[in-house]
Parts: C-alpha cells; sequence; structure tokens
C-alpha cells in the first residue's frame, strides 16, 4: 500500500511523493495522521543553505515532526491502547536507561529516538515513544490540530519552568513566532510583566492580543536594549530575558536587556557551528544566570497536552489555517513567508 507524502531532499527541495506506508513489529503502533502542525524549525530546515543538519533530522526524509491522529494498527505486544483512537504522538523519546535520563534530565538523554516525518498519511510509532509515554490518548474538546500543538507547547513549558518566573516579574521576550508567542501565553499566566519584540508588526498586534503589555519593533526603535530598559523599573532590565528566536545576533542582544542578577533563558536555537561573545562584567559583576533550554521531556510533554485540554492556550491564534497536504505549494509559501502563525495540514 501507498501513501503520499512531503519528501525533504535538501536545500528548499521539498516534494509530494508516493511512498511505501510503513510496517510495524510487534511492539509498534501505526497511526493514521489527522493533522501536522508546521513551526519555525521546519522553516530553519528548509531555507538552511549548507546540508548539516541536526541529529534528529537526516534527509532525504519525510518533513514535519509535530502530529496528531488516530491509531490503525497495533502490534500485538502493545497494551492499553484501542484501534481508531484519537492520539497525540510526540516526536522523541528518552531512553529512560542512560546517566541523564536517570537523573531526571530527560532532554539531554544520549540515546534519544527522534521520529520526523509527519507530513504525510501514516505514521510508525517506534516502542521508545509508546515505553516513555509520549504516545498520548486526546483528551475529550481537542481537534487534532490543537492536540498537534502539544509538541512545540511542552518545549516551551519546560523553558518557562525553568525561568523561574514570579508573580509581578518583568519578562522581555524577544520574538514572536509561534515559540515566542507560546512565551506569552504562558508567562501572562504567571502574572509576569511581557514586554515583547519582534521585527513583525503584525505579529506583535498578535502578541498584544495574547497579553503582552508593551510590544516594540526593534527597526522603529533607536536602541532596542535602552527602550526595553525604559519600561523596567528605574530602568534597571528585565528579571528575564528570553531570546525566542535563534539567531547569534539577538542571543547577545538579549543578554544585554537582563537587569543585575537577572536570568537569561536563551531559548532560540542557532545553528549547531555558530558562537557568541559575552563581555564578562556582565556574568561576574552583574551576576547573570545563563539559562540554556533545549527540547522537553515526557513530564512537560504530559503537562502540555493537559493545558491544551483545560483550555489554558489560546489554541485559534496558532492555527491560522488548514490546508491540505496536497496543497505543498501553498504550505510551503505559508511557511517560507511566514504567513500567520502555524498551518495545519491536513492529509
Ligand atoms: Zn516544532
Ligand atoms: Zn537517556
Amino acid at each position: 500500500m501507498k501513501m503520499c507524502a512531503a519528501m525533504f531532499h535538501g536545500p528548499q527541495d521539498l516534494t509530494l511523493e508516493e511512498c511505501e506506508i510503513p510496517t510495524i513489529s510487534d511492539d509498534e503502533i501505526l497511526v493514521k495522521i489527522r493533522a501536522s502542525t508546521t513551526c519555525g524549525t521546519d522553516r530553519k530546515l528548509y531555507l538552511r543553505k549548507e546540508k548539516k543538519y541536526p541529529s534528529y533530522f537526516k534527509p532525504p526524509s519525510i518533513f514535519g515532526h509535530e502530529v496528531a491522529g488516530d491509531i490503525y494498527k497495533i502490534g500485538k505486544n502493545v497494551e492499553g491502547y484501542k484501534i481508531g483512537q484519537p492520539v497525540f504522538v510526540h516526536d522523541s523519546a528518552p531512553c529512560l536507561k542512560c546517566y541523564y535520563c536517570k537523573i531526571g534530565r530527560h532532554s539531554l538523554c544520549d540515546n534519544i529516538t527522534w521520529n520526523w516525518g509527519t507530513w504525510t498519511e501514516f505514521l510508525r510509532v517506534p516502542k521508545e515513544i509508546i515505553q516513555c509515554g509520549n504516545l498520548i490518548p486526546i483528551p475529550d474538546g481537542l481537534d487534532y490540530a490543537e492536540a498537534a500543538l502539544t509538541e512545540p507547547l511542552s518545549c516551551v513549558l519546560m523553558g518557562v519552568e525553568r525561568s523561574n518566573i514570579g508573580l509581578g516579574d518583568v519578562v522581555v521576550i524577544n520574538g514572536a513566532g509561534p515559540i515566542g508567542l507560546f512565551w506569552t501565553n504562558l508567562v501572562r499566566n504567571k502574572g509576569a510583566k511581557i514586554i515583547q519584540t519582534d521585527l513583525s508588526n503584525e505579529r506583535l498586534q498578535i502578541a498584544k492580543k495574547l497579553g503582552a503589555d508593551v510590544i516594540l519593533n526593534p527597526n522603529e526603535e533607536e536602541d532596542i536594549i535602552e527602550s526595553v530598559k525604559e519600561y523596567t523599573d528605574e530602568h534597571r532590565g528585565a528579571d528575564i530575558a528570553v531570546e525566542a528566536i535563534g539567531y547569534p545576533k539577538t542571543w547577545e542582544t538579549t543578554i544585554k536587556m537582563a537587569r543585575k542578577g537577572g536570568t537569561v533563558t536563551l531559548f532560540g536555537g542557532p545553528p549547531p557551528t555558530s558562537s557568541i561573545s559575552i563581555n564578562t562584567s556582565l556574568l561576574h559583576y552583574n551576576e547573570l544566570k545563563l539559562l540554556g533550554v533545549f527540547h522537553t521531556t515526557p513530564r512537560y510533554v504530559q503537562a502540555s497536552i493537559n493545558l491544551l485540554a483545560n483550555k489554558k492556550i489560546d489554541t485559534d491564534v496558532f492555527i491560522s489555517e488548514k490546508v491540505k497536504l496536497d496543497d505543498l505549494d501553498k504550505i510551503i509559501d505559508n511557511l517560507v513567508n511566514q504567513k500567520g502563525i502555524k498551518t495545519a495540514i491536513i492529509p
């Protein structure tokens, strides 16, 4: 049996192709995909000029990684699931055996199983994803596209929790793409004051609607660092400064926006070979805390689908449009030209 898939071959080379429906072992599950959502990581990978990719992505490969669907086939050793059951499938699983898994730092796992390739009709779910609890029945009241948001939301949720944001803190969020906007939604729930920056005024308006108190476009400010500080008491800088874009230059700017003793959460992922420079006095005399955050853990994945089910996330803001997989040109156009926030791809 064949299925239709968006196959990635290299920089800006994504085509619709027919390929075999995956077969499964006795320990695996096959899911019929109902919705997959686009994401900033997809955009970066699609546009990246050098053919160097992170460990989780090995072209030629079916594109995409945020997904929900129905259980279609169950291996005979798997218990606890039913045919036809709606599920969210996370894109990775920690091994639960290495040093980092044992100390509860699952995002640092030495043997992460990745499971990309969701812009298609069927998805094989490896046993590691089932065993760590990252194949989750969709709670009532969530549709497939909303459930697919569990993946990016779980990453942001871990970033927000690690940043220790308190009531009344001033948080600057640099970036108002899908990830930056999840930050807005979650930080708003924490009762903090939000200053948000982005180069797109359209996206800044969405940030405002989601709960940003101050919106600033760096292109319209003389000095974005000074402008951010103006909205903090005594011009001291933000309690927490977040980078949600993934450019080395914005990492450097973000570090300069934090107050003495503040926390800088470097969340956006720049290309693996890039580096930044920091004035040492910011770390020493100003006692800044620099916090790197990568990916997520099963605990945050579960918490994230619960938040979605409890309607704590304005999902209609995040899913701008639903497009059939056949219309790949339109999906790519939305992704590359950042039209809307996320496109839900319906096979
Ligand atoms: Zn994503
Ligand atoms: Zn591990």
